[in-house]
């Protein structure tokens, strides 16, 4: 590719809503361009990094057996309402109608389009085991898309979808997928960790997500040095002995209100025991405007102690919560801008009423925990502006210096965005719609499935947030836009020099590198700006001073400064 034909628009200043360097440099460096909140166009420079990841994702998935199809954007209600999920899944399902005011979603995922392919297609244990994937563009109406690609509303996933004749099988294609994907995140050159994640109550410990580590990620990640144990906070907790940590004072419990604010009283209005589990319990309800939109949402957070599936409570059946719905810990992190894990599993003395415009949520010195003696903690702070993971970990019931539950050693505590998600389903989706095959006697049974997804746009985004420094971006090899750029000081002035940048270009094009010749006749300062901005990992830069001698530059972006290399030796530099 030569400059002069592609497309490059390099930014001086940031956007003033880009929060995290990755949004700011993919701005800057012209990868990306916002159409709307949450809505980015790819340009073409980001374009070819997305169409890095897709190829090295397309690669593995073949590998690992799984075959790609794809699925349309636009999918009829009819099978979301099979699942329920047409009505149960919150405002982040955007749906929409035809001119015959037909109901339609925008796929945020699509299990049941999938599963509605197998019930049809996939008859016969004979054609059994199957994966099917797509790499195709999701919606999803966040409460709050920020950090550019990192949390878009319009983003591309790579989904994929196993099924099984029985549990094992859909296991074992389960691991098939968590290794595909250790050599899909280790061909991205990217740091990063499986953690083990909650799987709700079907799939015990099958459910991994595959976290890019980051200061700046949004995912609080429990991990053992010592070990391989790693699982994100809301596993790790999960399994953690109950009650929060922090400064416990009892004397505090003495002014806790009676009433209805007490975990045995919530606990009685929602006919559930008083058991050992600490789970929070966040209710919300929410003022919308007359075109629907939320323009306020008032949040009662209660500590239950119970051992009991929060999304088993039907709020409609506890008498005094009526006009309530079960809000996720993630929905409120969204609403109220904080990075999940602040609101952990904590509760209040009392039911403190927030009401809360979206921009203002800054809540400062709560008195979080039980109404019981030694499960407080004070002085706890919510709101965007505290980014303090220390502070956060020590309200949790997990904190880093515990001993790791595999007995090897402490655990420590890191963060990370997550950029892949494997999932084993069982039978939830194949039961809801009827998809089953006929095993060896002629029995129907219902089909065992996984998912697997991966954050295609995220990607980028991720890598840059881990991979940057004060000029711009630093691509790994693997996923950058182009991985070397041939930059000639003097093209106009110099024919020894612009010969030599030609035949370079053309002999690395030929021994397959992906390499862009600058022949826009920048000055070197602004050709360089522009390289480091963008983040090339290879640059080779061609001056009549050192080519008498036969060298060119040859520089990594990581590198100080440039080494002089023989023109002939360049090859295998880049290489
Ligand atoms: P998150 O916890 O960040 O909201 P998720 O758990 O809802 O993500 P999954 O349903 O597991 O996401 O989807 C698979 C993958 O799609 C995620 O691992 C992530 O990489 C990516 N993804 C999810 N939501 C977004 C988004 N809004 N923008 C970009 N990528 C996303
Ligand atoms: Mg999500
Ligand atoms: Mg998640
Ligand atoms: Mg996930």
């Amino acid at each position: 590719m030569k400059a002069s034909q592609f497309f490059i628009s390099t930014l001086k200043e940031a956007p003033a809503d880009a929060e995290v360097v990755s949004h700011k440099l993919m701005t800057r460096a012209g990868l990306i361009k916002k159409l709307g909140a949450g809505i980015y166009n790819y340009m073409p420079m980001g374009l070819r990094v997305i169409r890095k990841v897709e190829a090295i994702v397309r690669e593995e998935m073949n590998r690992a057996g799984a075959v790609e199809l794809t699925m349309p954007v636009v999918q009829p209600a009819e099978l979301w309402q099979e699942t329920g999920r047409f009505e149960k899944m919150g405002p982040e399902l955007l749906r929409i109608q035809d001119r015959h005011g037909r109901d339609f979603v925008v796929q945020p995922t699509s299990e049941e389009v999938i599963t509605d392919i197998a019930r049809q297609e996939l008859r016969s244990y004979k054609q059994l085991p199957k994966n099917f994937y797509q790499i195709q563009t999701k919606f999803r109406d966040e409460r709050r898309p920020r950090f550019g690609l990192m949390r878009g509303r319009e983003f591309t996933m790579k989904d994929a979808y196993s099924f099984d004749r029985d549990p094992s099988a859909a296991k074992a294609s389960y691991q098939v997928m968590a290794q595909a994907y250790r050599r899909i995140f280790d061909r991205f050159g990217l740091t990063y960790r499986a953690v083990a994640a909650d799987s709700g109550a079907i799939g015990g410990d099958l459910s991994e997500e595959f976290q890019v580590i980051a200061a700046t990620g949004e995912d609080a990640i429990v991990y053992c040095p010592q070990s391989d144990y790693a699982a994100n906070m809301e596993k790790a907790e999960a399994l953690a002995p109950a009650g929060p940590r922090g400064t416990a004072v009892q004397a505090l419990t003495k002014t806790a209100t009676p009433g209805k604010s007490t975990c045995a009283d919530v606990a009685e209005l929602l006919g559930v025991p008083l058991s050992t589990t600490v789970k929070s319990l966040v209710l919300a309800t929410d003022e919308t405007n007359e075109a629907g939109e939320i323009v306020k949402t008032q949040v009662w957070l209660l500590l239950l102690r119970g051992d009991h599936d929060m999304n088993e409570i039907k709020v409609a059946k506890v008498p005094g919560l009526e006009g309530f719905r079960f809000a996720t810990l993630g929905e409120i992190d969204e609403h109220f801008g904080c990075k999940p894990g602040y609101l952990g599993p904590i509760g209040l003395k009392k039911p403190l009423k927030i009401v809360a415009d979206r921009e203002v949520a800054l809540m400062a010195d709560w008195i979080c925990g039980a109404n019981e003696p030694d499960f407080h903690t004070t002085g706890v702070n919510w709101g965007r502006d505290l980014p303090e993971p220390d502070a956060v970990a020590d309200l949790r019931n997990v904190v880093a210096g515990d001993r790791s539950p595999d007995g090897q050693g402490e655990l420590a505590i890191e963060r990370g965005i997550e950029v892949g998600h494997v999932f084993y389903l069982g039978t939830k989706y194949s039961r809801a719609m009827n998809a089953t095959f006929l095993d060896e006697n002629g029995k129907p049974q219902p089909l065992e499935m996984g998912c697997y997804g991966i954050g295609i746009t995220r990607l980028p985004a991720a890598a840059i947030e881990q991979n940057h420094d004060e000029r711009g971006i630093i691509w790994p090899d693997a996923i950058a836009p182009f991985t070397v750029v041939v930059c000639p000081v003097g093209m106009d002035r110099s024919d020894a020099v612009k010969a030599t940048a030609e035949s370079l270009y053309t002999d690395l094009l030929a021994a397959g590198v992906d390499v862009i010749l600058d022949d826009r006749g920048e000055r070197p300062g602004a050709m360089f700006a522009d390289w480091e901005l963008i983040g090339v990992p290879h640059r080779v830069t061609i001056g009549d001073k050192s080519l008498k001698d036969g060298m060119v530059e040859y520089q990594h972006r990581r590198d100080a400064a440039a080494t002089k290399v023989a023109v002939a030796d360049i090859l295998a530099h880049v290489k």
